[in-house]
């Protein structure tokens, strides 16, 4: 059960920890966060910090003065904040973006848990990934950690479908210097059913289909027929959920996945980073299944 603490409990041994975004007020990580804190039983509290893109370095400086334990990092800031950080996994270099932060004795260090958060709920699939093609819809942030979880997963068939042929080769060129060396391939949307066939996990990282165009999708629903037999449909968008794509994906006997346990799940691997506790991972999806219900 979740169990909200209380502000009377707050004292000054309280470890703080945060989000810095811009803005941040719609931010599900605050409830989620705080939710894991009191069912662990830590006395810490998890509160939102609004950042000016022109002031990610001065408020980092601040969070690290101030004794701040950790924090996130949301839009905008993703990419700008690694330039401030002392040190960044591979991981993070890899994807070009961090959304976890912590203190070391050298100063912040800051990684990517999104990638861990998407690799989460494939990883219960006992599946060989090394045998499996991967296709990303989409050639944006989001598909950055695609790729970098389906490479750390082992998957070696990877494709990455946008509207752009010039943006998609862009993508694949900003891999070059990148530790994970992801061998990737590019389709455009218009050439999609010729590799659906093939096709084992179809990851959308695309905002088609999220509010408040729920009735959209990526992908019609006899692309989905292409699909061959056990097939996996996964979609990071977290509002609506399930997705029109999902539905769709789910009618057919598609195995689906929602962009809530990939939320729920790098909230989770920053939660351990942080406190290295096992993260209390059921409070955490219905704080944040409750939180979505109410916006
Ligand atoms: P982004 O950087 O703006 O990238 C969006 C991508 O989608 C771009 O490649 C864009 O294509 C493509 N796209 C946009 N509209 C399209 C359309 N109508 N038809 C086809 N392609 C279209 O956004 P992002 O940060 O990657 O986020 C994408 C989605 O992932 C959002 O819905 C976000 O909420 C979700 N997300 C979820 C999680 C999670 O934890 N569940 C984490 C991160 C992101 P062009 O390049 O051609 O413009």
């Amino acid at each position: 059960m979740t169990v909200a603490r209380s502000l009377s409990s707050l004292n000054g041994a309280t470890q703080v920890l945060g989000i810095i975004g811009h803005p941040v007020e719609h931010s599900l990580s605050p409830p989620m966060q705080n939710a894991a804190l009191a069912a662990l039983g830590i006395n810490g509290v998890y509160v939102p910090f609004p950042v000016q893109p022109d002031k990610v370095e001065t408020a980092i400086a601040g969070l690290w003065v101030l004794g701040v334990h950790g924090f996130n990092v949301t839009i905008p800031h993703k990419q700008a904040v690694m330039s401030h950080l002392a040190t960044v996994t591979d991981i993070g270099q890899a994807v070009g973006a961090v959304n976890t932060v912590w203190r070391t004795e050298s100063g912040w260090a800051g990684t990517n848990t999104d990638v861990t958060g998407f690799m989460a709920p494939l990883q219960e699939e006992n599946q060989d990934w090394s045998q499996s093609r991967l296709v990303i819809l989409g050639n944006g942030g989001a598909a950055r950690a695609v790729v970098a979880g389906g490479v750390t997963l082992g998957c070696t068939d990877l494709w990455v479908v946008g509207r752009s042929r010039a943006k998609l080769e862009k993508f694949v060129a900003s891999w070059q210097d990148s530790p994970l060396q992801p061998q990737l391939q590019i389709a455009l949307i218009s050439e999609l059913d010729a590799l659906l066939v093939e096709t084992t996990l179809l990851v959308n990282t695309t905002p088609v289909g999220m509010h408040p165009d729920v009735t959209a999708s990526p992908v019609t629903a006899q692309q989905l027929d292409l699909l061959p037999q056990g097939a996996i449909a996964y979609d990071l968008i977290y509002t609506p959920s399930p997705t029109q794509f999902l539905k769709l994906a789910g009618d057919r006997g598609l195995r689906t996945i929602d962009g809530v346990e990939m939320l729920v799940q790098q909230g989770a691997a920053a939660l351990e980073i942080w406190t290295h506790h096992q993260p209390p991972v059921n409070t955490m999806r219905q704080a944040l299944k409750a939180q979505l219900e109410q916006s």
